[in-house]
């Protein structure tokens, strides 16, 4: 049965977020249906609100770092039951068959991702809804299980955030002997300090912001560069192995390439809008590569939670209540957020 439920969102990127209705679809055998505790802000919501990329079907309810509690499974569901935490993060369904999908690369499923939100749902028609809302019903194979997080709000992060720099932290061999640098500590570059920290790399923040170079040791650097200071830029010129590049507003890149050592690469997954401007010998000086990475699979993404759980590692967070979330995206805006906003669902009434 279609069920009714409340949620966040807006009808236009010139309007703020407010509340409406919206329908989730009855449970199929394998779905799995969860009430919503907390859902992350990611700056992607901001940027889809936005209509950043003139790609946002309105109206939009935002939300894609979701931790919940299961109220009911389909009857084919097995690793689930009513009272488990769960978790839902970019991913909701891929056609599960194509090469993409039989790697665990659903985010590159050849007939087309679903995502948590603002892509075309399969079931009701119309657009996904995303998790700024009381319940989220989601296939089980596109699930995710909780590990034993002590602050499930500090957890929920994770599910876009960690995985996004999970991946390309592991694709690219991030470990001891490795020299890692975070470009950009927002929401995903703080997780990702601590994340390559776990791998065993040396790590680097690279940042604009003084306060955060004051903040970088306790994140897990072991050094910090303010990058608008040119002396502290060239003592790392062709020093860093991998640069995770998590800034999302335009920059320019050469900067950052001029850093690495040989062989190495900067992993775009910020997404300013605007392309770049890559120097010809920035890259062929090096063999230096500029590379990009989106998220990361659905069975890396379980991979990855038990990776931070065992590490202790969740999002440095600011829990807001529902009727706070245009405040907090106003503040994302501004980067005055340390590190990341967490909605509280249950205050949503
Ligand atoms: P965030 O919390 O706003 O952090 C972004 C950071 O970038 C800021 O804290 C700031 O760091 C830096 N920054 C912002 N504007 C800047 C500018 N004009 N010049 C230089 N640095 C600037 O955002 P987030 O949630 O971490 O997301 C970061 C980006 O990744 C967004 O574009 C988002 O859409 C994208 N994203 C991509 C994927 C993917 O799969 N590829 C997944 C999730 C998010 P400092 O203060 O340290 O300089
Ligand atoms: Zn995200
Ligand atoms: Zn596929």
């Amino acid at each position: 049965m279609i069920k009714s439920v409340k949620a966040i969102g807006t009808d236009s990127s010139a309007n703020p977020l407010h509340t409406f209705n919206i329908q989730r679809r009855g449970l199929l055998t394998d779905d799995v249906e969860m009430e919503i505790l907390y859902c992350g802000i990611c700056h992607s919501d901001l940027h889809q609100v936005k209509d950043d990329f003139g790609a946002t079907t309105f109206p939009v309810v935002p939300g894609h770092e979701i931790v919940g509690r299961v109220t009911a499974v389909g009857s084919d569901v097995t690793n689930f039951k009513v009272g488990d935490y769960a978790a839902v993060g970019c991913i909701v369904d891929s056609c599960g068959s194509c090469p993409a999908c039989e790697r665990d690369l659903q985010q590159f499923c050849e007939n087309g991702t679903t995502l948590s939100f603002n892509t075309p749902d399969k079931h009701l028609g119309g657009m996904t809804y995303g998790g700024f809302a009381k319940t989220y019903v989601c296939k089980e194979r596109y699930t995710l299980k909780m590990p034993d997080f002590a602050d499930m709000a500090a957890a929920a992060p994770l599910l876009c955030a960690g995985i996004t720099v999970y991946s390309p932290l592991k694709h690219w061999k991030a470990g001891a002997g490795k020299v890692v640098g975070v470009l950009g500590i927002g929401g995903l570059g703080h997780v990702a300090i601590r994340i390559a920290r776990a791998m065993g790399a040396h790590v680097v923040v690279l940042t604009t912001s003084q306060a955060k170079i004051e903040d970088a040791q306790r994140l897990g650097a072991h050094e910090a560069v303010l990058t608008s200071d040119a002396e502290q830029m060239k003592k790392f010129a062709g020093k860093i192995d991998i640069i995770i590049d998590t800034v999302s507003a335009k920059h320019d890149i050469n900067a950052y390439l001029k850093l690495l050592a040989i062989d190495g690469t900067v992993v775009l997954v910020g997404l300013p809008p605007e392309p770049f401007e890559v120097g010809a010998f920035n890259i062929v000086k090096g063999r230096r590569s500029f590379a990009g990475s989106n998220i990361g699979g659905i069975d890396e993404t379980q991979e990855m939670l038990e990776f931070c759980a065992e590490h202790n590692i969740t999002a440095d967070i600011e829990l807001v209540d529902a009727d706070k979330v245009n405040e907090a995206f106003e503040r994302l805006e501004k980067g005055d957020v340390k590190y990341r906003f967490v909605v509280d669902m249950s205050t949503l009434n």
